[in-house]
């Protein structure tokens, strides 16, 4: 039987306006970071590694001057992906595979963490990452690590119940993942859709590399959870993070 447990990467603060552009800049907000866990019988499989803990100590030297001084980090110690499964009693060595949905530093900042794992990445997030590394950061990425290129759907363990989607729109190469368990489904949306709010009004916030895409992406979602009755797992949602079981206390 296939288990999900939702891991508590920190909290970041930072403009409400980068959320929601129409908003006037001046009010703060604060949001989670996550990496899901997904055990199933052939493995077990990371849903993105956070932010790396040497951003809590010196945020310029690890997130760079623009990064930091959009986001101050909230995090309490242990709040990061490492010290969370090995709560669950885990080493990185036991994670299979690695899911990122994107490059952006809240979703791959401890890669570095799991040399023995397969990083399973869409073709485009990596060459885009390649072709202007202006708009990622190499220290969070460019690792001696095993990158497993895809392209399109993917079923990462040939039973439908754990797939990749590309949701592009907020990076180039961005994904989501789908996971069927039972009669349950989720989507662990990533940064395709921050918040139900975004989804909801169809907001899409100042970080946006393709508005058009993007706005396809969500339009995915919404089908997703419209026509078959998905859980969206938003990227960082803190009303609906505060209310899921975390932790040990697997979500299903
Ligand atoms: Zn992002
Ligand atoms: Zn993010």
């Amino acid at each position: 039987m296939l288990r999900i447990h939702a891991l508590s990467c920190g909290s970041l603060e930072f403009d409400r306006s980068l959320f929601f552009p129409a908003e006037a800049p001046g009010a703060r907000m604060v949001i989670p970071v996550s990496s899901f866990l997904i055990v199933h019988p052939q493995g077990k499989l990371l849903f993105d590694t956070g932010i790396h803990c040497d951003a809590l100590v010196g945020p310029v030297a690890r997130l760079g001057k623009r990064i930091a001084s959009y986001f101050a980090l909230r995090s309490r110690a242990g709040e990061d992906v490492v010290s969370q499964i090995a709560s669950l009693g885990l080493r990185p060595d036991d994670i299979r595979y690695v899911v990122n949905s994107h490059f952006h530093f809240d979703h791959c900042g401890c890669n570095a963490s799991f040399p023995r794992a397969q990083f399973l990445v869409q073709r485009e997030e990596l060459s885009a990452a390649r072709a202007e590394p202006a708009r990622y950061d190499k220290k969070d990425w460019d690792l001696p690590l095993e990158y497993c290129e895809v392209e399109g759907d993917h079923d990462v363990f040939g039973d439908g119940s754990v797939v990749l989607l590309p949701t592009p729109g907020h990076t180039p190469g961005h994904q989501s993942l789908w996971i069927r368990a039972g009669n349950a489904q989720f989507v662990l949306t990533g940064d395709a859709c921050y918040t139900r709010e975004h989804l909801e009004k169809t907001i899409l916030p100042m970080n946006t590399f393709d508005a058009a895409q993007m706005m396809e992406s969500m339009g995915k979602l919404r089908s997703l959870r419209d026509r078959l009755g998905a859980t969206l797992l938003y990227g960082h949602d803190a009303e609906q993070w505060s209310a899921l079981p975390r932790g040990n206390k697997p979500l299903f």
